[in-house]
């Protein structure tokens, strides 16, 4: 056999969602994330479709970062017969860990309500992507720790070297060094990258130099309004809907959005911008266990974060409640005014959030307060783009309750941070995933070419030459 180094996407090919590459080094084959599609039926119709390559030969999975739009496929991997080691940090590790569960829960749950029943035409039942078990066998794949910036042997011909993102606690870009016996080539993998300056965690570290970039696009065309001016904005929000006699709920995402408004919200009412007498509540069981996992890991935090921590709890605030119980939760619902409710799903498709909308959102007194991305066709979009009644539950509900809608807080890094990521390395190619093909890969693509830099948009599964 020739010495060959290859490179294929089988996920988040011209489009956002399902992160899943692979590299193969002669007969070596390592995935880089294997996350899950989402976003309608077509894309739940796509985590079902077969992988595009063995998952048995694969040796290694080296995971970016614990969002399900990167680990959601793992457990299906590993029940289609993966028996390789998963490489990452410990903080992705924890996390994945309870995403990998909650997912698992969702589907069977999905099954048992029969939710699934007949959606492939003549098919009368359906079997969940994987169950409660295979996530919890998944969990004996995951190897020791990779710490940031040391490098690790993965099998014969391939290293890498987990480099800091700055987008969730514990999220990595992966710089894998490649060697055929007759030539080395290395490449680095972008993960998600966090937009640089925002608190508790580092800014993303700068892609090294490498022969070939595999760079997200999320935001490829877009530019972030500054966090300061996002802040205070939801402390106006807060504010005003306290002093009128209303609650606020903040559709929050579990993962790093939560902890980040609780710590905006300790430090505004340390700082007298928030009133000492607001009942923060986070109503979300993942995001309690994240907030958890958080307080496990001040290796990912930033240097003025952890002199927060040293100088006590910076998610403290005098009446924080943590609402795990179904019945906890259900306690809120008699509070009617001066709550403000964090809960889930980020877009409102489920989760508790619904019931804390049905109950607020009618209410001219209370706001709702999005802090997060709404994608086409979900609850919180309808409500932002303005919808005069919603259903929850099966019930038309009243838009009465004031809007915000606050774009600063955003997780990704928008263009000028991307390009500042790249910077100006030498690379043989980039190639650019994880985007809306229309608007933020395109968008890079044409900003790369006039910067005289070569870029590729790879299509589902199509082989790449590592030359
Ligand atoms: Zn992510």
């Amino acid at each position: 056999m020739n010495p060959r180094i290859e490179y294929s996407c089988h996920g988040a090919a011209r489009q956002v969602t399902g992160s899943c590459h692979l590299v193969t080094c002669n007969d070596r084959r390592v995935l880089i994330d294997c996350g899950m599609f989402q976003g309608g039926r077509e894309q739940d119709e796509a985590n079902y479709a077969p992988f595009g390559f063995d998952p048995a030969s694969i040796d290694a999975l080296l995971l970016t970062h614990a969002h399900l739009d990167h680990c959601g496929r793992i457990p299906k991997l590993v029940r289609e017969g993966f028996k390789g080691r998963i490489l990452t940090t410990g903080a992705t590790r924890d996390l994945a860990r309870i995403v990998m569960l909650d997912s698992a829960g969702l589907q069977e749950e999905e099954v048992r309500r029969g939710r699934r029943r007949g959606r492939r035409g003549d098919e009368p039942a359906f079997e969940p992507l994987y169950t409660l078990d295979d996530a919890l066998h998944t969990m004996d794949f995951f190897a020791d720790p990779v710490p940031y910036d040391q490098t690790v042997a993965v099998t014969d011909g391939i290293q890498a070297r987990f480099l800091d993102a700055g987008h969730i606690l514990g999220s990595a870009s992966i710089l894998l060094q490649l060697d055929d016996g007759k030539q080395q080539r290395s490449m680095v993998f972008s993960g998600d990258l966090g937009d640089p300056g925002r608190p508790i965690l580092r800014s993303p570290a700068p892609a090294p130099a490498a022969d070939y970039a595999v760079i997200e696009t999320t935001y490829g065309n877009r530019q972030h309004r500054s966090l300061p001016d996002s802040v205070d904005e939801l402390y106006r929000a807060v504010r005003e809907t306290v002093a009128r006699g209303g609650n606020v709920v903040i559709p929050t995402f579990a993962l790093e959005r939560a902890q980040e408004v609780l710590y905006y919200l300790h430090q505004g009412v340390r700082d007298g911008k928030l009133p000492p007498s607001i009942q923060v509540f986070l109503d979300s069981p993942m995001a309690i266990s994240a907030t958890e996992i958080f307080r496990r890991h001040p290796e990912c935090f930033d240097d003025a974060f952890l002199g927060e921590l040293r100088q006590g709890d910076p998610f403290a605030l005098p009446h924080l409640h943590f609402t795990r119980d179904t019945g906890e939760s259900m306690a809120i619902n008699s509070i009617e005014s001066g709550a403000v409710i964090l809960a889930g799903s980020g877009m409102c498709t489920g989760g508790r959030v619904r019931h804390h909308l049905k109950l607020n959102l009618w209410r001219e007194k209370s706001s709702v307060v999005f802090v997060g991305y709404a994608a086409e066709g979900t609850l919180a979009r309808r409500i932002v783009d303005g919808a005069p009644t919603v259903k929850i539950f099966g019930e038309e509900i009243r838009v009465r309750a004031q809007l915000w809608t606050i774009n600063g807080f955003s997780a990704h890094a928008d263009q000028t941070s991307l390009l500042a990521w790249l910077g100006t390395s030498p690379r043989r190619k980039v190639f650019l995933v994880h985007g809306e093909y229309q608007s933020g890969m395109r968008a890079m693509a044409e900003k790369l070419d006039g910067l005289g830099i070569a870029s590729h948009m790879p299509g589902m599964n199509e082989p790449i030459l590592i030359d």
